[in-house]
């Protein structure tokens, strides 16, 4: 196991290159992102958000999603996501803070989402985190655009 996930590691910084306009990011079952910063490029037409959930546990019970928003908006985005139920990738629907997320998955499965690059300003307050009820106060990171 321990080996095959480092032939992947080694395969995904094989693919670094398109790096400026694609936000990795890794989850496990300790509630946490492997990192706490991302970058884009403000020149991106498009983004895409890969997660992979590198735990074991099931999504009912440790679940993550990427949601991307100003991170003024990340608490009533959670809050109301929260509401939305699981069904709904805890993300109400149409909420118009929300400027891009991934669908929920749990431990062993991977998911993405692609939005557009312009839906980001540069220089702007950007958070990245996971609307999972519990996990949004401490599962989250910064996002910036250069
Ligand atoms: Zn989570």
């Amino acid at each position: 196991m321990r080996t095959v996930l480092y032939a992947f590691l080694l395969l995904a910084s094989g693919t670094a290159s398109a790096g400026d306009c694609l936000i990795e990011l890794k989850a496990d079952d300790a509630m946490k992102f492997d990192r706490s910063e991302v970058a884009v490029a403000a020149s991106c037409k498009s983004i895409e958000i890969k997660l992979t959930h590198t735990g074991k546990l099931p999504v009912a019970a440790m679940g993550h999603n990427v949601v991307i928003a100003a991170t003024a908006d990340l608490q009533p985005i959670a809050q109301d996501g929260q509401k939305a139920g699981a069904a709904a990738n805890y993300v109400a629907a149409g909420d118009k803070r929300v400027i891009a997320h991934t669908p929920l998955v749990g431990g062993g499965a991977s998911t993405s989402a692609t939005f557009a690059g312009s839906a980001l300003k540069p220089g702007g307050d950007y958070t990245f985190f996971c609307s999972f009820p519990g996990h949004w106060a401490i599962m989250k990171g910064k996002l910036s655009v250069k």
